[in-house]
C-alpha cells in the first residue's frame, strides 16, 4: 500500500504535469474548494477527536491553511520565476539566475494535535513548489484522518497527493523507502527516528517538534492582560499546543497575583466549571491522560486539579513553586497543566532558559523595550513572541519552526515554496567574448593571473561604479580636448591685431 503510494505518487510527478505554474493554481484552488465544502465535515470529525468546539476549527486550524492558500495563489508567479543574481566581470554579458525547481515527491508525517494544519499547510508549499507529496495524518486523530483520505482525492489529483492511514508500522514502512524530502510533524523521539531513516538515503528534512517554551512575566507588566493572553494559549486545545507557553518564570513577589488572574480569566472563558464548557477540550487518548495526570503527581494545585478518565477531562490547572528539578519541568507537558517557577529577576531567567534545550517559542510579557531587547538578544528559540503567546505563528511571512531540539527547517508561505524546492544555480553563457576568456587559459603569466583575479574578484555592482567613474573622468578629458582645439581654431581664425 505505501510502496504503491509512492510509486503512483512518483509515476506522475516524472510525467511533468506539475511543471506548468497554471496546474499548481489549478490544484490550490481545489484544496480550497475542499476546504470551504467541507468544513461542517472537517469540525465533527475534530469535535469527535479531541471535542474541539465548531467555532474553533476555523479559528484553529482552517483559517492559517487559507490564508496560506491565498498567498500561494497571489504570489505563486513571482515564487516560481527565476530570480537574477549578480555577475561578475567574466559572466557580465551572461544569463545568471536562480531557478526553484520541484525536488519530486514529498513525504509528509503529521501530528494529531491540529491534524489538518500540520498536514495541509506543508501540503500548500508542496503543491506550490510543484512536488508530489504522500500524506501520513496521525492515527491517533482517527477521524480526521479517515476524512482526510477520502476528500483529498475527490477535490486533487489521485495520483499526485495520495493519503497513507495507519500507525507506527505503516509510518515505519513509508520511512523505509525513498523520498526526495520528508517533512515530519510530532515528538523530538520520533523525530530522531525519522532523520535516521532519512539518512539511509540521504533525504533532506524538515523537523517540526516541540519542547518547553518558557514565559516570563515581568514584575512591571499589566498582569491582569499578560494572564489573559496566556490563559488562552495553554488552555486552549486543551493544552496539546506546541507553542503553547509550557511553564511561566516570575518574581516571587507577582506569583500571587499571577495565580489570581489566571483563575479570574479561567472563569471568564470557561465557567465554573470548565468540564462543561463547549469551549474546553479533552486529552486525545488514555494514554496521554495517564501521562498528563503523572506529571501532577506529588503536587497540590492552586488552580484546577480535576479529572475524569471516562472523559479524557483534566481541568486547567495551575501549580506554584515548582522546583526547576521537577519532572514537570523535564518534559515537554503537552496538556493543561501550567507550572510556576520562581527566579529572582530577568538574569536570572536568562540564565533558566539558556542553561536548558533551545525552545520552540519564548515569551516575554514586560514593557521596558530595553528589557525586552535584552532578552530576546540573550536567549534562542524557534520564535518569539513579545507581550502575547503564539501569534508569530499567525504571519505567514515569518518562519515557523524550530532550533535544536525543537527542530529543524522551517515553513510558512514562501518558506514552505523554499523549503521544498531545490534553489538550482544556473548560467547560461554565450560562446562570444572569446578574448575575455583568455585569461584564464593556460599558459599563464603574472599579467593574465592579475587580470583573471581583477574579473572574478569584481561583483558587477563594484565594476559599474569603477566604470562610472572612468567615463565620467573620461568625459572631463574629451570634452577638456574639444574646449582647447576649438579655442586655438577661433584664434586662428581671428588673430588679436
Ligand atoms: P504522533 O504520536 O501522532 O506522532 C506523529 C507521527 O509520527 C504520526 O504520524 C505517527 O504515525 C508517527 N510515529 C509515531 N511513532 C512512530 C515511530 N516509532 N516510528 C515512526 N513513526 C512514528 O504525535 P506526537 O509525536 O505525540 O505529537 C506531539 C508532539 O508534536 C509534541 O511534542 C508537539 O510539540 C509536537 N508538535 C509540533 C508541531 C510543530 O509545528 N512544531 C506541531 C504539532 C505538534
Amino acid at each position: 500500500m505505501e510502496r504503491q503510494a509512492l510509486q503512483r505518487a512518483r509515476e506522475a510527478f516524472l510525467s511533468g504535469r506539475t511543471r506548468p505554474v497554471e496546474f499548481r493554481l489549478q490544484q490550490l484552488h481545489a484544496l480550497q474548494r475542499m476546504i470551504t465544502e467541507k468544513e461542517t465535515e472537517i469540525s465533527s470529525a475534530l469535535k469527535q477527536d479531541i471535542n474541539r468546539s465548531q467555532y474553533d476549527t476555523p479559528l484553529l486550524e482552517l483559517i492559517g491553511i487559507e490564508n496560506e492558500i491565498k498567498l500561494a495563489v497571489e504570489k505563486l508567479a513571482e515564487w516560481a520565476a527565476p530570480r537574477p543574481v549578480e555577475k561578475n566581470l567574466l559572466t557580465i554579458r551572461d544569463e545568471v539566475y536562480i531557478q526553484p525547481e520541484p525536488l519530486g515527491v514529498v513525504l509528509i508525517i503529521g501530528a494529531w494535535n491540529y491534524p489538518w494544519a500540520v498536514t495541509l499547510q506543508p501540503l500548500v508549499g508542496a503543491i506550490a513548489a510543484g512536488n508530489a507529496a504522500v500524506l501520513k495524518p496521525s492515527e491517533l486523530s482517527e477521524y480526521s484522518s479517515l476524512l482526510l483520505r477520502a476528500l483529498l482525492p475527490r477535490y486533487l489529483d489521485k495520483d499526485l497527493y495520495p493519503v497513507v492511514t495507519g500507525g507506527v508500522s505503516e509510518t515505519q514502512e513509508l520511512l523505509r523507502l525513498r523520498f526526495d524530502h520528508i517533512f515530519y510533524t510530532g515528538s523530538s523521539t520520533v523525530g530522531k527516528l525519522v532523520m535516521a531513516a532519512a539518512a539511509r538515503n540521504l533525504t533532506p528534512v524538515t523537523l517540526e517538534l516541540g519542547g518547553k517554551s518558557p514565559c516570563y512575566i515581568d514584575k512591571d507588566c499589566d498582569i491582569r492582560i499578560a494572564c489573559r493572553r496566556i490563559t488562552w494559549g495553554k488552555f486552549v486545545n486543551c493544552g496539546q499546543t506546541c507553542i503553547a507557553p509550557d511553564y511561566i518564570l516570575c518574581e516571587p513577589c507577582i506569583q500571587g497575583r499571577v495565580v489570581e488572574c489566571i483563575r479570574q480569566t479561567l472563569l471568564e472563558f470557561y465557567g465554573a466549571d470548565p468540564k462543561c464548557s463547549a469551549d474546553y477540550g479533552r486529552i486525545i487518548n488514555q494514554h496521554h491522560f495517564n501521562r498528563v495526570m503523572s506529571l501532577m503527581e506529588g503536587y497540590t494545585p492552586v488552580v484546577g486539579g480535576q479529572s475524569d478518565a471516562s472523559q479524557r477531562y483534566i481541568a486547567p490547572t495551575v501549580l506554584k513553586d515548582v522546583p526547576p528539578h521537577s519532572r514537570l519541568m523535564q518534559e515537554e507537558i503537552f496538556g493543561p497543566l501550567l507550572p510556576i517557577v520562581t527566579v529572582s529577576d530577568m538574569d536570572d531567567a536568562i540564565r533558566f532558559i539558556s542553561e536548558r534545550e533551545k525552545p520552540l517559542a519564548l515569551y516575554i510579557f514586560c514593557s521596558d523595550k530595553k528589557a525586552i531587547k535584552r532578552m530576546i538578544e540573550e536567549t534562542t528559540s524557534g520564535g518569539v513572541t513579545v507581550n502575547d503567546v503564539m501569534m508569530h505563528y499567525t504571519l505567514n511571512s515569518l518562519p515557523f519552526g524550530g532550533v535544536g531540539q525543537s527542530g529543524m527547517g522551517r515553513y510558512h508561505g514562501k518558506h514552505t515554496f523554499d523549503q521544498l524546492s531545490h534553489q538550482r544555480a544556473c548560467l547560461v553563457r554565450s560562446l562570444g567574448m572569446e578574448s575575455v576568456n583568455l585569461a584564464r587559459y593556460p599558459p599563464q603569466d603574472r599579467r593574465r593571473a592579475r587580470r583573471v583575479r581583477m574579473a572574478l574578484n569584481t561583483p558587477l555592482i563594484d565594476m559599474s561604479k569603477r566604470t562610472l567613474v572612468w567615463a565620467v573622468a573620461a568625459t572631463i578629458i574629451v570634452l577638456g580636448l574639444i574646449r582647447a582645439k576649438v579655442s586655438s581654431i577661433l584664434r586662428n581664425k581671428n588673430p588679436v591685431k
